[in-house]
């Protein structure tokens, strides 16, 4: 069953075709940015061809789909002769609120319940809406499977979900914390249980999603229990360009000393923070790890805060489910950095790690275990891929085995 993987942001839309059948392949993946701007560029790459190139204006998502459409069926770079070779679409759905506990077909209501989201996730939710209507034109009565990135965290409970404000806050407006990266989290998690052959439902796992956006998972018994990003995806670690977790107070107090409005606020926290800030270099991993070699002190400085929150959430999350028995590392950050899972792993003798140094180098794009072989708690790499997920999603669904 060939499917089509999207993932629309409010700019850009990347895109995989997967062929499910038993086997499990990539036919072709690729990205298209700069919609609505100009000069837009659509990146191509088909398995076994070379990588393609177009740029031309694509002015809304309708245009950006077809576009994708028109290559993937195109003789020269595409995969598949007609469009009616796909047989559902897969669309990562940013926000799912409260509404969506699973992956789940569209219809009208799941369209309206996406749109009630946006407010959630103003900037997300709508270019996923856009990329499922525009499919609806595209290829009319094809399925499409809409997965949310919260909602593997939606079995998290009150007591781990809610915020101290006033419960009629939550009431009114589900302020609350929700989790993002959750298809990455789960994914991760089960393919390192497959791997040591560990039963994903019975064990204690935390789950490091560290990318430019990062966050850590406590996943017990196969639920995720707390995880570190909260109502918005600015909360808990130190990221690229944001903030983390901060007192709420000093917020209120940069505003008024800052003259900040909502939107100074929004940009300082989500734009200006996190590793870029501190450094005053970049918000690249890459960038700080070579500037800190070099003996640059604010990028040291950028390094030991990130890999400390690390440290702090996987030591709070050991208490929160009583032990650990697996971590895994996962995204650009921690599937390539050997400095911070070292940085990371080297502090956590106290709950059972017994790291193995030689195995954590030079791993890039490998999936390892690297921790020695008689280690209470596992540390394991894992590559993640919310595309496969995606795609499992949808094949399941569509064939009524979900
Ligand atoms: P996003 O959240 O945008 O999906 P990614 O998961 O692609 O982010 O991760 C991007 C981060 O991964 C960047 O900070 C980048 O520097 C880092 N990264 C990629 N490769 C390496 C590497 N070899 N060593 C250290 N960091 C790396």
């Amino acid at each position: 069953m060939k499917i089509l993987v999207l993932n629309c942001g409010s700019s850009s839309i990347k895109y995989q075709l997967l062929d499910l059948n038993g086997e499990e392949n990539l036919l072709a993946k690729g990205l298209l940015e700069r919609i609505g701007i100009n000069n837009s560029e659509l990146i191509h790459k088909a398995a076994g061809k070379e990588k393609y190139k177009i740029v031309q204006d694509v002015p809304d998502h309708t245009v950006g789909i077809n576009l994708i459409l028109k290559v993937l069926t195109s003789k020269e770079y595409g995969v598949i002769h007609t469009v009616n070779e796909i047989q559902a679409v897969g669309h990562r759905v940013a926000h799912g609120g409260e509404h969506f506990k699973k992956s789940t077909l569209v219809d009208k209501k799941v369209k309206q319940g996406i749109e009630e989201c946006i407010e959630l996730a103003p900037l997300h939710n709508p270019a996923n809406l856009k990329g499922i209507m525009s499919m609806e034109k595209l290829i009319p009565g094809i399925p499409q499977v809409a997965v949310f990135d919260t909602s593997f965290h939606q079995t998290m409970p009150a007591y781990s979900y809610l915020y101290g404000l006033p419960y009629s806050l939550y009431e009114k407006y589900k302020v609350r914390r929700y989790g993002f990266h959750g298809t990455s989290h789960k994914y991760v998690a089960q393919k390192a249980c497959n791997i040591l052959d560990l039963d994903f439902e019975k064990i204690k796992i935390v789950t490091c999603h560290l990318g430019n956006g990062a966050s850590v998972a406590a996943i017990k018994n196969g639920k995720s229990l707390d995880t570190s990003m909260g109502f918005t995806p600015v909360d808990g670690l130190i990221m690229g360009t944001r903030c983390g977790s901060i007192d709420p107070g000093a917020i209120l107090y940069l505003a008024k000393k800052e003259h900040l409005n909502l939107e100074g606020v929004n940009k300082l926290i989500n734009k200006e923070s996190g590793m870029v800030g501190i450094s005053g270099i970049s918000s690249d991993m890459r960038d700080l790890e070579d500037a800190a070699k070099k003996g640059n002190e604010r990028a040291k400085l950028a390094l030991d805060m990130f890999n400390f929150r690390v440290v702090k959430h996987i030591g709070a999350y050991s208490a929160a489910m009583g032990g650990i028995d697996l971590i895994v590392f996962t995204g650009g950050i921690g599937e390539n950095s050997s400095f911070v899972r070292k940085e990371v792993c080297s502090k956590l003798g106290f709950i059972g790690v017994d790291f193995d140094y030689d195995k954590n180098e030079g791993l890039r794009g490998k999936d390892a275990i690297i921790t020695k072989p008689d280690s209470k708690t596992k540390v394991m790499v894992i590559t993640t891929n919310e595309e496969l997920v995606i795609a499992r999603d949808t094949y399941n669904i569509v064939n009524g085995k979900l």
